[in-house]
């Protein structure tokens, strides 16, 4: 026989909250208050597994849990002396629903169930109080018709405000008992009306229509899209609670509330909520009356003129204030309650951890591991790494009216205002003339670098989460919406369009790159805050932490924010990255497109300073921590310009004959550059290239290591390695140059020499590969790209049809696909340590900052990872977590 039913009551319960997969998170909860000896209604709870029973059968309920059902509903009624449908002493039940995760919406409750047109009159008689009973019975038929029949409460709404109007009354509480009849009458009325069946009136057929309808309410819409969301497996099931009744409707000595044991937005410890006398379920959260505060500090602060709970109910208020810190002693953490009083007499309804912001999320945490409660490491693995985005960006006053014109991808996190511009120059001119703006673009590219630099935030009406404004934005921190489709950009006449409104260049918009809000105007912001509770927070996270957190750049600016976030050194800058400034393309340009070898050395010698400045910059402000520096990666045709418009300007520039220059642009077209003439290939058809970039780190560490004292170890790393010859050829270049500025400077320098691996043959063959580096970093990116063969460039087209028909479940650009790239880096990770053993390994794509894929790493034994410096917080807190669940 399967146990499908648990009770509890009367001091003791069949379940604990250890068994929320059993019961759901209310069902667990209320088993639990029960044994901790609270006041709660006896009641029974039908078991999540249960509910898939009931899909499978054919939606038919089985007679064992029938059965079961009976006996619970015979133990409520010993304990509450009163008896389900009985005309004298009526027992009244609540059915309410509670998966194992909260799902907020999923089902109404039904409450008062079992009344009728006979237990209605015993009710009165019971209680004293006519009006409490007709009250409570045109609740019922309101939530049950709406619940289980599937009539819209508004048709009920709409008769109450009729009649209220009748009578000239502003609140349900005046009406009356006998007023309370006709409307009920009338409801009756319009029930047969529109469904063509009577209310029904036996109390068993009501029970067994509220269980179905919890059941079914499991698959409606709503729910669907809630789990879709929230990654919640159809198979969980919802479990259903069946409870005795108990009324805040019941007169002025009766309420009914709901509170946090902490103030969940701002996570002060104090008791914050609100109540209703004379009120029953939903009615503080409907709005229809305003609610009266339950602190009488709160209703001082509020200016309230209602008297607070405090002040009204006393007594009660003191057990509640007792059971509060009760329950959070007891779970060690922020609860959340609904509670009722019915004359006097407090009841809880339900308990369980409450939803905080994030602000509120760190000062709980620090409050609780001060105040020893939780431990540190506990402190540390309550809060979302994710969330702490909300922190690190300036973020729209929550109380800010919102002027909403369009909405994209919330790509990079923070909100951002400024004028609109259309271009990156007049991004970089307004920069200059200490303008703020926002640059708006259909979408971006490389040569937008300088312009997104220069702007607050960015704004695309077209690209995914992976677009290159996305990846970015996200790199240099600046807030980015994009894929923006019901905006248009119409560039010539340098307007932005929006449904019913036109906006021209110098207009100021506001973007939330949190939600993907576009918002007209000006709206106030919340600056980050990053000492106090964050601060004590990653103090305690790094304590626990194992692997070391490096960033991705390549400006000062960003390393400067890298370093305040408290990254401890630069796992991958991107070389190229520093080509695009300024005048730099245009010297880059030229060694690109000089005939021979003895050309490009004479644009690669005007390079060369400019590169020895930018490291040796680097390498001051990481202060002898570890930087890792990536050879030139791209194909060089990504350097060159591509329209018409565009070669005009560079031939003049560059003295060339436009015919010309357009020929060399077309010999360096190629049909699949992610797959062509880039990374190490580019090294070993262009040494010279390499070995600038060699001299300008060598010689930048040797001024930096004068300048600061601190002695630098550049990290080498040469890209898109798949055979251990390429990495050979390119690694002998670079041990010539060292050689030689060690010759010129008489310093030592010491250095490391290391790959990405992010072809699939690399890792593969990394034990041979391993011989010739002194570590590893794996590109994820390209890794993934490779290894799926999918174009991360040309991926937005297809992947989101892919993640909404389930073909895929996560973006694997966003989150490291375990399964294959995974395990291609356990390969390479297990088979380059064979060879040398504590051979560094790390990891640098978009995946290095994403808390899942960090948890991987950790598993997967690597010494770093390596992220955007906004990013750093996130993946310093995120690699603290996985080491603490590592630890047990
Ligand atoms: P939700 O999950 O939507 O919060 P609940 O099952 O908690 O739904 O029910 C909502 C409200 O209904 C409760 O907060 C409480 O006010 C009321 N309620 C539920 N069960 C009872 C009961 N046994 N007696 C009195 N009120 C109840
Ligand atoms: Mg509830
Ligand atoms: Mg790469």
């Amino acid at each position: 026989m399967t146990k499908w039913v648990y009770t509890f009551g009367g001091g003791e319960a069949e379940g604990s909250a250890g068994d929320r997969d059993l019961l759901g998170g209310k069902g667990a909860n209320l088993a639990e208050m029960c044994n901790l000896g609270l006041p709660v209604p006896p009641g029974l709870t039908i078991i999540t597994e249960a509910c898939a029973r009931y899909y499978d059968d054919g939606r038919v309920i089985p007679d064992e849990l029938k059965a079961q059902v009976k006996a619970g509903i015979e133990k409520m009624q010993a304990i509450t002396d009163r008896i389900f449908g009985d005309t004298q002493h009526p027992l009244l039940l609540s059915v309410r629903s509670g998966a194992r995760a909260s799902m907020p919406g999923m089902m109404d409750t039904v409450l008062n169930l079992g009344l009728n047109d006979h237990t209605v009159q015993a009710l009165g008689h019971d209680a004293g109080d006519a009006r409490f009973a007709w009250d409570s019975y045109r609740r019922f038929i309101q939530m049950y018709a709406d619940v289980v029949m599937g009539l819209d409460h508004e048709v009920f709404e709409e008769i109450l405000e009729d009649e209220k109007g009748r009578l000239g009354y502003e609140n349900d509480t005046e009406i009356s008992a006998v007023e309370w009849q006709h409307i009920i009458s009338l409801y009756k009325r319009v029930i047969e009306e529109e469904l063509g069946e009577a209310f029904p009136q036996d109390p068993e057929v009501q029970l067994w229509g509220a269980i179905g309808a919890v059941f079914a309410s499991w698959m409606n819409p709503r729910a669907i899209t809630y789990r879709h969301l929230h990654n919640i497996p159809a198979a969980w099931g919802t479990a259903v609670n069946v409870q005795a009744m108990v009324f805040g409707n019941l007169g002025n000595t009766s309420a009914t509330g709901v509170a946090f044991t902490r103030n969940p937005s701002t996570g002060e410890n104090e008791l914050y909520g609100e109540f209703l006398v004379n009120a029953q379920g939903e009615d503080v959260v409907a709005g229809i009356r305003t609610p009266q505060n339950i602190t009488e500090a709160a209703r001082i602060a509020s200016g309230s003129d209602k008297p607070s709970l405090e002040k009204l109910m006393p007594e009660a208020f003191e057990e509640f204030q007792r059971i509060c810190a009760r329950l959070e002693g007891h779970y060690r953490d922020m609860q959340d309650l609904e509670f009722t009083i019915e004359r006097g007499t407090l009841w809880m309804l339900q308990t369980r951890s409450g939803k905080r912001t994030a602000k509120a999320a760190l000062r709980i945490a620090v409050d609780m591991a001060e105040a020893r409660t939780i431990t540190t490491d506990q402190a540390v693995t309550r809060i979302d790494p994710a969330s702490l985005d909300q922190l690190l960006h300036p973020t729209i006053d929550p109380r800010a009216r919102r002027d909403i014109i369009g909405s994209g991808l919330p790509a990079s996190p923070g909100a951002a205002t400024g004028e609109i511009v259309f271009t990156s120059e007049e991004a970089v001119l307004a920069e200059k003339e200490g303008r703020k703006v926002i640059l708006v673009r259909v979408e971006t590219s490389p040569e937008d670098i300088h312009g997104m630099h220069a702007a607050e935030g960015i704004l695309t009406c077209r690209g995914g989460m992976t677009s290159h404004a996305a990846v970015v934005a996200r790199g240099m921190g600046i807030p980015c919406v994009s894929g923006a489709g019901n905006l248009r950009v119409d560039a010539r006449n340098e307007l932005l369009i929006a449904a019913g409104m036109t906006l021209k260049k110098g207009d100021i918009i506001t973007i939330d790159g949190s939600s993907g809000q576009v918002l007209k105007g000006e709206i106030p912001m919340l600056q980050p805050e990053l000492s106090g509770d964050f601060g004590k927070i990653m103090a305690w996270a790094d304590a626990s932490r194992r692997m070391t957190v490096r960033t991705n750049a390549e400006t000062p600016a960003d390393a400067r924010a890298a370093r305040s976030f408290g990254a401890e050194g630069i796992g991958l800058c991107r070389t190229e990255h520093m080509f695009f400034e300024g005048e730099r393309i245009n010297v880059m340009r030229e060694m690109i497109l000089a005939a021979d070898e003895a050309g490009r050395r004479v644009s690669l010698a005007k390079l060369l300073p400019m590169q020895r400045s930018d490291f040796a910059e680097l390498f001051s402000i990481m202060h002898g921590l570890p930087v890792t520096i990536r050879l030139l990666d791209p194909p060089l045709h990504e350097f060159l310009p591509k329209t018409d418009g565009e070669i005009a300007d560079v031939s003049a520039v560059l003295g060339m004959n436009p015919a010309e220059l357009r020929q060399r642009v077309d010999a360096l077209h190629e049909f699949n550059p992610m797959l062509g003439h880039r990374g190490c290939r580019l090294a070993i058809s262009y040494p010279e290239i390499a070995e600038m970039q060699a001299r300008a780190i060598f010689e930048a560490a040797v001024e930096a290591a004068r300048e600061t004292g601190a002695p630098v170890v550049p990290e080498i790393m040469v890209p898109l390695v798949g055979l251990k010859s390429e990495l050979d050829y390119v690694k002998a270049c670079i041990d010539a140059v060292a050689k030689e500025v060690i010759g010129e400077s008489g310093i030592e320098i010491e250095y490391l020499v290391g790959t990405m691996i992010e072809l699939p043959r690399a890792a593969l063959r990394a034990h041979v590969i391993a011989e010739s580096a002194d570590f590893f970093s794996f590109g994820t990116n390209d890794l993934t790209q490779t290894t799926f063969g999918i174009s991360r460039d040309d991926a937005a087209q297809f992947l989101n049809t892919y993640i909404q028909k389930g073909i895929v479940e996560k973006d694997p650009f966003v989150s490291l696909d375990f399964d294959g790239v995974g395990e291609l880096i356990q390969i390479a990770a297990e088979r380059g340590r064979r060879t040398k053993n504590g051979l560094k390994l790390g990891i640098c794509g978009e995946h290095g900052g994403d808390p899942a894929s960090i948890r991987f790493c950790e598993e997967t034994g690597l010494d770093y990872v390596s992220c955007s410096p906004f990013r750093v917080p996130i993946a310093r807190l995120a690699a603290a977590q996985a080491a603490i669940n590592g630890k047990g």
